[in-house]
């Protein structure tokens, strides 16, 4: 069966960018001038289409990433709204490895924020390529070069223009498209549908052909055959130099800067041509790495071609009012047909696929079949959650797992009514399908539900989630600092299960030895058991994994190895289950003679604030046990750069808003856990 779509013709994009740069307005634009939206919504009255959950309406801040997709020219483009926010960065580390490029949008003005940085790094480390777009361009204070500047400063990206503004604040009328060498106005009246072409002015001429000169070098340098035409002083058509970015952009090696305010309607045209022109199809991407879950885990690639066996990562869980769970699949190889079984390789269950859908934001198209390179949605798989890999029966292939930020901060919850009691764990378990960064737990003792998640805001949010999406009003706790543990020195133990459960002699035996590792590191599980049989060998690991949750002083383990050294096998004796409780009862056994150490979540900081405050900041990270790590002047303003322990961060924002009189601006995000200072409360 042939897919409907052309593979080469697609694209999977992100649009990243600090919050308040302009992500949902733009998006915005780009939907309406594709023709699929027929009247522009705005942020600012609500309307949106993109910001579809009720709070983001409210908070104008873009939570969930909504997947969208769209028309442009002849090309598909798939557009992956990321929040900007980094109390929700286990949404964009999500989207970033499904993407195969991105727009990076930046403010005029403040160009290059500190969350910026932040997913940009992120970017980096997944190799996306991107294209930068400098938006509100009609702002007080709006400067293009300053802004390319610190994109190559700050970002260390080699940023290029490919425009340049005319005019800029309250003159910004349009912009120069430096491979047509034309000047573009959009016409006001048609929220900017109509383009007018015209002559570049007398006054940006010298600039326009300096610049341009420098793109079409820059262009040439990424082909041999555009270097040797270029060196022979031969002019590069309009193909040419789009083909020379195009290649740069896709090595990684350019970022192309445009420029424009979407909320004024200029420049966005430009921004969807950018998109298709120089941001990569999957079939520019390398294959997609996978293990063999047959053989050892060794690596296999696919190819992304409707050719191949069907494989495809579950990147987001959305729990839909009309349809249940909707779960957000990348498809990297193979055609996924509607009605067909596939295998979650990673739950080792079978899943049937009923309806596949594109998602338009908040609206649903239904297809029979999806190919290589869609992003697509598929409702009620039962056993598959964010990370899992979905493939073809015969031929498994496991993607590797997202790694997710810690929950670090826990929070006590209950139903403000005895009644909404079991409705709250209902929809507990939901938001936890949805968010791998959000997790709960009851107190067996207390019988007090505790929510942990990445930051105040992120519980903040899902706290207004359970009233407002599910009707369920709620009480919390204080947030509180989510401890673990780790253990204190290496032991090797060993432990033997022999008993009756339910009528059945459940037996298992195993030698294992757990050791210190880095900080960091997570939980490492090394196997050289090899005389188990497969089913046995998988509860053994579940019941090693199952004790590490708890350790010897009650929190979860952390940053340890654990190496299962041999294994006694009775023919006819050993059961699953045998070997399970076996592993469970060695790892418990082990780490209560090593001894654990409790561990803190350390957050890294970055205050932004004018120079007068600096000094006073810094005092104050001191005595919240902060570590500097440096000082950036950026203009007149510092970037104080530190880490701390998040149990001393609490109402940081009160603080510093009183120390600075309210100019001072600061991110948070997790770095890491190491030995906590507990104080005695005497
Ligand atoms: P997001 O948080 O990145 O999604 O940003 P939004 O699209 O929600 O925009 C944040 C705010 O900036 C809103 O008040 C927008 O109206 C405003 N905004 C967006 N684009 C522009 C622009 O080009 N010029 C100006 N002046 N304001 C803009
Ligand atoms: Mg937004």
């Amino acid at each position: 069966m042939q897919p409907e779509t052309d593979i080469s013709k697609l694209r999977n994009i992100g649009i990243m960018a600090h919050i308040d740069a302009g992500k949902t307005t733009t998006t915005e634009r780009i939907l309406f001038y594709s023709g699929f939206l027929h009247r522009l919504g705005e942020v600012d009255d609500g309307t949106a289409f993109m910001d579809y959950m009720q709070q983001e309406r409210e908070r104008g801040i873009t939570i969930m990433s909504a997947a969208t997709t769209c028309n442009w020219k002849k090309f598909q483009v798939n557009i992956i709204d990321t929040p900007g926010h980094v109390d929700f960065t286990a949404e964009v580390q999500r989207s970033l490895r499904v993407l195969d490029g991105a727009v990076g949008v930046f403010c005029a003005v403040g160009s290059v924020e500190p969350q910026s940085e932040t997913v940009w790094y992120q970017a980096d480390q997944y190799k996306v390529p991107r294209i930068a777009y400098i938006n509100k361009m009609d702002r007080i204070g709006a400067d293009f070069y300053h802004a390319v500047e610190m994109l190559k400063v700050k970002l260390k990206a080699k940023a290029l223009p490919i425009q340049i503004p005319i005019g800029a604040t309250e003159t910004f009328e349009g912009v120069i498209d430096l491979i047509k060498m034309k000047a573009l106005y959009f016409d006001s009246e048609s929220r900017g549908l109509n383009i007018a072409e015209d002559d570049i002015p007398a006054d940006y001429l010298e600039k326009a052909m300096q610049l341009r000169e420098e793109m079409i070098e820059t262009a040439a340098e990424n082909d041999d055959t555009l270097l040797e035409k270029y060196l022979l002083g031969g002019e590069l058509t309009e193909d040419d130099i789009k083909l020379g970015l195009r290649i740069g952009v896709i090595k990684n090696s350019l970022v192309p800067v445009l420029c424009g305010s979407s909320l004024k309607d200029i420049g966005v045209q430009p921004l969807a041509d950018a998109i298709v022109d120089f941001l990569p199809s999957p079939l520019d991407i390398d294959d997609t790495k996978g293990y063999d879950i047959n053989n050892d885990m060794a690596e296999i690639t696919r190819k992304h071609s409707t050719d191949e066996k069907v494989s495809a990562l579950a990147f987001k869980v959305l729990s839909d009012p009309f349809v249940g769970k909707l779960i957000f699949l990348r498809i990297y190889s193979g055609l996924l047909e509607s009605g067909k079984t596939y295998l979650n390789p990673v739950t080792n269950k079978k899943e049937k696929i009923l309806k596949i859908f594109r998602i338009h934001s908040n609206k649903r198209e239904e297809l029979k079949e999806a190919g290589a390179g869609e992003i697509i949605a598929v409702p009620s798989l039962r056993f598959t959650h964010t990370g899992d890999t979905i493939c073809d029966l015969k031929n498994p292939i496991q993607y590797e797992q997202i790694k997710f930020t810690e929950p670090v901060i826990n929070q006590s919850v209950e139903a403000k009514t005895v009644a909404n009691q079991d409705k709250l764990n209902s929809v507990l378990e939901r938001l936890v399908d949805e968010d791998p960064t959000f997790i709960y737990n009851v107190d067996p003792d207390s019988g007090q539900t505790l929510i942990s998640g990445v930051g105040e805001l992120h519980l903040d949010i899902m706290t207004d989630r359970m009233l407002r999406e599910f009707g369920v009003p709620v009480k919390v706790g204080k947030p509180q600092v989510a401890y673990r543990e780790t253990i204190a020195q290496k032991v090797v133990d060993e432990a033997t299960f022999e008993n009756q459960i339910a009528g059945k002699i459940q037996f298992g035996q195993v030698k294992l030895e757990i050791s210190t590792a880095d900080i960091g590191d997570g939980l490492n599980i090394i196997n050289e058991i090899s005389n188990l049989p497969e089913e046995d060998m998988r509860y053994l690991i579940d019941g090693v994994k199952e004790a590490l949750k708890v350790g010897p002083q009650g929190y979860p383990m952390l940053d340890l190895s654990v190496r299962l050294i041999n294994a006694e096998y009775l023919d006819g004796v050993s059961t699953p289950l045998g070997y399970k409780i076996a592993g469970s009862i060695a790892v418990k056994n082990a780490s209560r003679k090593a001894g654990s150490t409790i561990l803190e979540p350390v957050f890294a900081v970055e205050v932004t604030a004018p120079d007068e405050y600096t000094g006073d900041i810094i005092a104050d990270l001191n005595a919240r046990r902060g570590r500097m790590e440096g000082i950036e002047y950026q203009g007149d303003r510092q970037i104080i750069k530190a880490k701390a322990p998040l149990s001393e961060l609490f109402g940081y924002v009160t603080k510093l808003r009183s120390i600075s009189q309210g100019k001072a601006s600061y991110t948070m995000s997790f770095s890491h856990y190491e030995p906590a200072v507990i104080k005695n409360q005497y």
